[in-house]
C-alpha cells in the first residue's frame, strides 16, 4: 500500500543531523518514492530506482552503461533512438525481430520487447547470452509489457527499464520511469546519477503510480481480452491490410510471446490505406480517443507516422482500454464501416 505522500523536501532531525537509514533531503531520499520502489522491485524481481519519466530512466542507463557504445532497436521508441544519437559516441541500430547480431565492442545492448509501435518481440535469453559473452550489459525496455506481463531479469537481462507512464500507472494522468536490476553496484550508480542529475519523480506522482498498481493485473487482463477480440475483427476486415498482436496464433511473434509474456499487452497495431482512412476511422468511432501514449483505462489510437516513426501513414497503434468488450467491438466495427 502506498502510505502517505511525503511532500516536503527534507525529513531531517535538525538536532542530530544526517542519520544513516533515515530520509534526509528530498532529491536523494523520499519515503513515498522508496515505498513505490519496493513495490515495483517486487514485481520485477530486483532493486528498483525510479525516475521523473521513462526517458529520464533510459538517459540514466545510457549515462551509466552506454559510454563504450550501444546497440539500440531500429524499430523501438523514437525518443530513445534520438537520445542515443545525441548523447553517445557510438550507436548502432538492429531490428528487434532480426537474428542475434554480433555484440563485440559495445558496452550496452538496449532491447525493446514488445517493440513500440510495431510489436515485434526478440528472444531475450538468446540476446542476453550473446551480449554477456561480448562483455556487454543488457537492458530490456519493459514499458509495453509491464512487470506483471514480463520479467526481463528472469529472462537473463541485467536491467529492466520502463516508462511507468503507460500501463503500469494506467490512468493517463502521470509520467514516471524506473530501472530495476539485481546488480547492487549498478543500482548504486543509477541512484547516484539520479541524485546528481536530479531527475526524480515527484512524491505525489510516485504515490499515484503506487495506488494504481493495485489494479494492474485486472487492467492488463481486460485490456488483453479486449485486444484479442479487436484483433480478430480488424484481421477479418478488408479495409485493414495488416494486424499485429503477439497473442494471435498467426502473429510472427506468437511463439516468443508464449515463452516470454505472462500477459499479452492490450496494444494492437494495424494498417489502413492512408491518413484519410485513419481520419474517417477516428471520426466515426465514439469510444476511441485520438491520443498518443497508451496503456490507459480508455481506448486510444495514435497514427505513428505523424511523430516521425518510419511506418506507413495509415499505421495505427491502438491501445485497448478496459471498456466492455462488446461495446468496444461494436464501436470498432462501425468505425471500420466508415473507412
Ligand atoms: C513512452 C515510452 C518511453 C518514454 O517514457 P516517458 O515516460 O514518456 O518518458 C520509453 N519507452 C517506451 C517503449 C515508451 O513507450
Amino acid at each position: 500500500m502506498p502510505g502517505p505522500v511525503f511532500a516536503a523536501p527534507y525529513h531531517l532531525d535538525p538536532v542530530a543531523g544526517p542519520q544513516p537509514d533515515r530520509p534526509g533531503y528530498g532529491r536523494p531520499d523520499n519515503p513515498t518514492r522508496v515505498a513505490l520502489e519496493a513495490a515495483i522491485g517486487e514485481l520485477e524481481g530486483g532493486e528498483c530506482v525510479t525516475f521523473a519519466s521513462g526517458m529520464a530512466a533510459i538517459a540514466a542507463v545510457f549515462q551509466v552503461c552506454g559510454r563504450g557504445g550501444v546497440v539500440v532497436p531500429s524499430d523501438g521508441y523514437f525518443a530513445g533512438r534520438a537520445l542515443a544519437d545525441q548523447l553517445l559516441p557510438n550507436v548502432r541500430y538492429e531490428p528487434t525481430a532480426g537474428p542475434v547480431p554480433a555484440y563485440a565492442g559495445v558496452s550496452l545492448v538496449l532491447l525493446e520487447s514488445p517493440a513500440n509501435p510495431g510489436l515485434d518481440l526478440c528472444d531475450v535469453p538468446a540476446h542476453s547470452a550473446a551480449a554477456h559473452a561480448a562483455g556487454a550489459l543488457v537492458a530490456v525496455d519493459n514499458t509495453t509489457a509491464t512487470p506483471l506481463g514480463q520479467r526481463p531479469l528472469d529472462l537473463g537481462a541485467d536491467m529492466s527499464v520502463a516508462s511507468g507512464t503507460k500501463a503500469l500507472a494506467g490512468h493517463s494522468d502521470v509520467l514516471i520511469g524506473y530501472v530495476a536490476t539485481r546488480d547492487a553496484e549498478l543500482a548504486d550508480k543509477l541512484r547516484s546519477w539520479r541524485a546528481l542529475g536530479g531527475a526524480i519523480p515527484g512524491p505525489f506522482e510516485a504515490w499515484l503510480v503506487h495506488r494504481s498498481m493495485g489494479t494492474l493485473d485486472l487492467r492488463l487482463a481486460r485490456q488483453s481480452a479486449n485486444a484479442a477480440a479487436v484483433a480478430e475483427v480488424l484481421a477479418a476486415h478488408p479495409a485493414v491490410s495488416r494486424v499485429r498482436w503477439p497473442g494471435r496464433a498467426s502473429d510472427p511473434a506468437y511463439d516468443l510471446a508464449r515463452r516470454q509474456l505472462r500477459r499479452v499487452p492490450g496494444v494492437v497495431t494495424f494498417t489502413l490505406a492512408d491518413k484519410a482512412a485513419v481520419d474517417r476511422f477516428l471520426t466515426a468511432s465514439t469510444l476511441i480517443a485520438a491520443a498518443t501514449s497508451f496503456g490507459g483505462l480508455h481506448t486510444t489510437a495514435d497514427r505513428r507516422e505523424q511523430w516521425g516513426d518510419d511506418v506507413p501513414p495509415g499505421l495505427v497503434r491502438l491501445s485497448c482500454g478496459i471498456e466492455d468488450e462488446a461495446d468496444l467491438v461494436a464501436d470498432i466495427e462501425a468505425a471500420l464501416k466508415a473507412v
